[in-house]
């Protein structure tokens, strides 16, 4: 049994559904499920540590019957022990470490290491999943550009030279089929960087209307969407760039996007205060609204 030594090729960052690869490892990965790592795959795996983009939908088949793939993780391996998901030890990209997806296939599955396996992730789940990842980029964006006047104090900028609300108060990212959820804490430090949290709250359908414009605005723009990759292995940085009216807007993403902002016909955002444990936390939630 051999852990491979080098990152797992990714084929998904460039759109690619289906994949044919060599199994290079199988182990048993708990809860009844197999780990399947190949030397390539197109199926997007959820990240470890920013766990925004859930994993795609699909199959794997080697030489007898097709297996749902039930999830898929990203791993890692100093070449010594497996580890999936948030048992990884190290940072992504760590030196001497291999960065790997993890098919998660049921135990009793008929794939084993040395097999031809041909990867297939559905195309309405991507999609689906694309389109609410290409909103939440758009979204956050807009959400700075409309809070840009509540800073009193300098704050870094974001892609489009804005203060990076997002940035800087993001908690949480949830990418959903044709939607995201993103929260963001509206505590004393941010308070402190000079946000000024208070005015905020008494005027969220505002800040509704203004996201929203400026969403419109960019959808009407019909900017061009695409990742740009460092290399073609899991840990190699990507990002998401859009070809904005403002300029090229460039955010660090390890997921999968629309081509354009022309497949979309909106993106409506909704704003909402909850209370957790005492600190205040904006939720932004936005669904997308697909052209065909
Ligand atoms: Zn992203």
């Amino acid at each position: 049994m051999t852990l491979p030594s080098h990152d797992t090729i990714v084929t998904y960052p460039a759109g690619d559904l289906s994949a044919t690869s060599r199994v290079l490892h199988v182990e048993p990965a708990g809860d009844g499920r197999l780990a399947v790592i190949t030397e390539h795959t197109s199926f997007h795996p959820v990240d470890a540590a920013w766990p925004d983009q859930p994993a795609d939908a699909g199959t794997m088949r080697a030489a007898g019957p097709t297996h749902v793939i039930r999830d898929a993780v990203v791993a890692a391996t100093d070449g010594e022990t497996l580890h999936l998901g948030a048992d990884i030890p190290v940072r992504t990209g760590t030196e001497g470490w291999s960065f790997l997806v993890a098919h998660l296939v049921d135990e009793d599955s008929a794939i084993a290491e040395g097999d031809e396996v041909a990867i297939e992730a559905d195309a309405a789940t991507r999609r689906a999943l694309s389109a609410g990842h290409t909103a939440c980029h758009l979204a956050a964006l807009a959400l700075n550009r409309a809070l840009a006047d509540r800073w009193s104090k300098p704050a870094r900028d974001d892609a489009l030279g804005n203060p990076d609300f997002d940035g800087i108060a993001i908690e949480s990212s949830r990418i959903v089929a044709n939607g995201s959820v993103d929260r963001y804490r509206l505590n004393k430090s941010l308070r402190r960087a000079g946000f000024d949290t208070a005015s905020l709250q008494g005027d969220l359908d505002g800040l509704r209307r203004a996201v929203a414009d400026q969403l419109d605005g960019w959808i009407a723009s019909g900017a061009v969407v695409r990742v740009e990759r460092d290399g073609e292995g899991l840990a190699d940085r990507r990002a998401w760039v859009c070809e904005l009216p403002e300029g090229t807007a460039r955010i660090p993403c390890g997921g999968t996007h629309l081509d354009s902002l022309t497949e979309l016909s909106a993106v409506l955002p909704r704003f909402e205060l909850v209370d957790d444990g005492g600190t205040p936390v904006l939720e932004m939630t936005c669904g997308a609204r697909l052209r065909h």
